[in-house]
């Protein structure tokens, strides 16, 4: 969805919507679209206010077992908006503090699917564990340790076990 500036004008304007995000290339799966609730508003004459929150329903897989964990998202934005070129940096967005963002238009539209996108790609935490205590699965044959044990570890030359082996 695109948002025309000249339609938030003097105006709040709040728009609800879902956003399928077909081409999203991540490590992670989207369960059912995004749903998006944006909140426009404009601030002085060159700059806007874009608020708003995205909800999904997202699976990822465990980094150490690979177990699929659903991971609900709701997380709230804040951009101010720009006309124009960013002053000296190329780059599309620039974090001023964590809760405000500021981005910079080269038209006068709010592309809203790069924003969606964005905030649902920050939501994901970096580390996904099913568990914290997760043991994950063996190096060397595979095996997931939290449902099972095995004998790799005995065998390993590095290991204590191995070591104590060659004493007896
Ligand atoms: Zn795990
Ligand atoms: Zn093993």
């Amino acid at each position: 969805m695109k948002i025309l500036l000249a339609d938030i004008v003097g105006k709040d304007r709040k728009f609800s919507y879902l956003e399928s995000l077909d081409s999203l290339l991540s490590d992670f799966t989207l369960k059912s679209p995004v749903e998006a609730v944006l909140l426009a508003r404009q601030k002085s004459e060159e700059s806007y206010v874009l608020s708003g929150t995205v909800k999904a329903s997202v699976t990822v897989g465990c980094d150490r077992c690979g177990k699929i964990i659903p991971l609900p998202v709701n997380r709230e934005f804040q951009y101010v908006l720009h006309i124009g070129q960013q002053p000296e940096r190329n780059a599309e967005y620039q974090c001023n503090d964590e809760d405000c963002e500021a981005l910079y238009l080269n038209e006068a539209a709010i592309e809203c699917e790069a924003i969606v996108e964005e905030q649902l790609l920050l939501a994901i935490p970096v580390q996904r564990l099913c568990d914290e205590s997760c043991k994950g699965l063996c190096k060397e044959c595979g095996i997931n340790l939290n449902e099972k044990k095995c004998q790799c570890g005995e065998f390993n030359s590095n290991s204590p076990f191995a070591i104590l082996k060659k004493l007896q």
